[in-house]
């Protein structure tokens, strides 16, 4: 069982939703992003889906590398690049 599993449907709309808003360009390599990561850890209580502004697009081998490992997510987003949406 994944994480997302129990949201389906409703995640992949939402899925949808963050590649529309912010684009699908990898936050962390700038390649073509086809995940979404939480900036809050489903792990660590974060909402499954969270608000549009919590999520961000990943590629799979960054989200893959990231794993489940805690860490301060947000220090890998460009913050001028948050502000801008
Ligand atoms: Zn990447």
């Amino acid at each position: 069982m994944s994480k997302h599993s129990a949201s389906g449907k409703e995640w992949e709309k939402f899925r949808q939703l963050v590649f529309r808003v912010h684009g699908r360009v990898c936050v962390r390599c700038g390649n073509y992003a086809n995940t979404v990561d939480h900036l809050d850890p489903v792990s660590l209580g974060g909402d499954v889906i969270p608000s549009i502004d919590r999520a961000v697009p990943m590629c799979t081998s960054c989200n893959s590398i990231k794993g489940n490992k805690v860490r301060k997510r947000c220090t890998y987003v460009n913050k001028e690049w948050l502000q801008a949406i």
